[in-house]
């Protein structure tokens, strides 16, 4: 380890130090983000876009071959169209951002720019559906949003973010309740199998729910720190919205109906997500297939006769099975090994002079620090490979941590306790009332996650905070 490296390490505070500070380090050395004019709103740099875009690319991919089709919205709500949900409005006021004037001419009536666009789907969706025959209706954007945050944090609360809202429409309630959970599961399969995250499935209590929502479905995903995370909503509106939006459908008896709704969506925070799960004190840590650079191959002494040809033939090869790059630069090994570590680049390549005469390079494995020495003709089939192990066991290891981290409480005494001393997911039983979900929040500081449609057991036969009957298990945490 060169000095150059010990001194780039430095420049992270410890997540055991300080876990916020560990993260904004991380966000701004490995380039991820930079903090723009207006306070809340984020440049998201290269290096992190691109991680969105193999993100979102994923994604979409996922929604199309689920039947959804793309659509854009426009990004300005007329106050008149906000007000018609009433518990929609109630629950978006206090954080709309208005436009108020055009040019210099105030505004007669003044817009809200979108927070969600429940209400610009709906007043669209009274007018292309007429029969059961235009359903279901399977639309998703990928847009911005606004919500006037007071504190924020780079992804995880921004003041505007990116993110995909899926909107749908359908004949029945169970038609709309299957897609409901659906794109639950298609999230969770998602941060599995491309972040490495593993989620909680589970639904909102009603005091946890989306505004306007019969049913809110959430994936829960737990931080290094014991904090959980919220990384993708679906919601079920039952046909709430198309009565006060007036949509409706001539059903197969050619009775006016109105339609079932879902909407569903997840946001740049996973990218929070993927830091706070798998980062550490070197860096950022980044699942391969979502790395923008899976491998970065380190010439090592480039200036010796041989070496920059041989790792260009090496670039070159594996250019057709992962995402590769080579540095080149005038930086000593030593700089560039701290600052793809740094980066988080799953796979470094290093290959020096003797190396190349054996016919050989290593593979330094970002998530073990291992280094193996692999024959140069075994790389394609052995790359591949390795990014998937190197995927597998991010995945294990996050897994690992929130077993470890997931506590039982079966009385008020008990989850006081582990709420002060011990971070992480606590499993408690629960009345139902809304009354003792606050008494939580005010005594022990925990807010309900979810109530899990997995490990659904009943620890105890009453509310863990007033002692009736327990009708469900509830995740309950604190959260980001
Ligand atoms: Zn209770």
């Amino acid at each position: 380890v060169s000095n150059n490296n010990k001194k780039m390490v430095k420049e992270i505070t410890s997540m055991d130090v300080d876990f916020a500070q560990w993260y904004t380090d991380i966000v701004k050395k490995a380039d991820l983000a930079a903090y723009s004019n207006v306070k809340g709103f984020m440049i998201i740099r290269p290096y992190g876009y691109a991680m969105w875009e193999l993100m979102q690319g994923a994604l979409d991919k996922m929604f199309k071959d689920l039947g959804h089709e793309n659509i854009c919205m426009p990004m300005l709500i007329p106050e008149s169209l906000l007000n018609k949900e009433k518990e929609h409005v109630e629950g978006f006021a206090p954080e709309v951002a208005w436009v108020t004037f055009g040019g210099s001419e105030k505004l007669e009536e003044r817009f809200c720019i979108r927070p969600t666009s429940e209400t610009l789907f709906c007043d669209h969706f009274k007018d292309v559906v007429h029969s059961w025959r235009d359903l279901p209706l399977l639309y998703n954007q990928w847009v911005s949003v606004v919500r006037w945050e007071k504190t924020t944090r780079p992804f995880l609360r921004t003041r505007e973010f990116l993110w995909q809202e899926g909107h749908t429409l359908h004949a029945t309630k169970e038609e709309a309740e299957t897609e409901t959970i659906q794109m639950l599961e298609t999230y969770a399969k998602f941060c599995k199998d491309y972040l490495a995250i593993p989620v909680v499935q589970g639904r909102k209590t009603d005091k946890e729910k989306f505004a306007g929502a019969e049913a809110t479905y959430t994936i829960e995903a737990l931080m290094h720190d014991g904090k959980a995370l919220q990384s993708g909503t679906s919601h079920y509106f039952g046909d709430g919205f198309s009565r006060a939006f007036d949509v409706t459908f001539a059903d197969k008896e050619n009775k006016l109906s109105y339609p079932h709704q879902t909407s569903w969506g997840c946001t740049t925070r996973l990218i929070g997500a993927v830091i706070m799960t798998h980062g550490d004190d070197n860096g950022l840590v980044i699942p391969p297939h979502i790395a923008p650079t899976q491998v970065m191959i380190v010439p090592v002494a480039q200036h010796k006769p041989g070496v920059l040809e041989k790792a260009e033939e090496v670039l070159n090869t594996l250019k057709g099975c992962c995402r590769v790059k080579m540095d080149a630069s005038d930086n000593s090994p030593g700089w560039k090994f701290a600052e793809y570590e740094m980066k988080g680049v799953p796979i470094r390549l290093e290959l020096g002079p003797r190396d190349i005469e054996n016919g050989v390079c290593i593979l330094s494995r970002r998530d073990t620090a291992e280094k193996i020495t692999v024959e140069l003709e075994k790389l394609p089939e052995i790359i591949p490979a390795l990014l998937q192990e190197i995927h597998e066991n991010l995945y294990n290891r996050a897994l690992e941590r929130r077993i470890s981290m997931t506590y039982t409480a079966t009385n008020m005494e008990e989850l006081k306790e582990i709420a002060a001393t011990k971070p992480g997911f606590i499993r408690a039983m629960w009345c139902g009332e809304e009354e003792c979900e606050l008494k939580l929040k005010e005594e022990a500081d925990i807010s309900s996650r979810c109530m899990p449609f997995e490990d659904q057991e009943q620890v105890s036969e009453t509310c863990v905070c007033c002692g009736k009957p327990a009708k469900k298990l509830v995740y309950w945490g604190k959260a980001y």
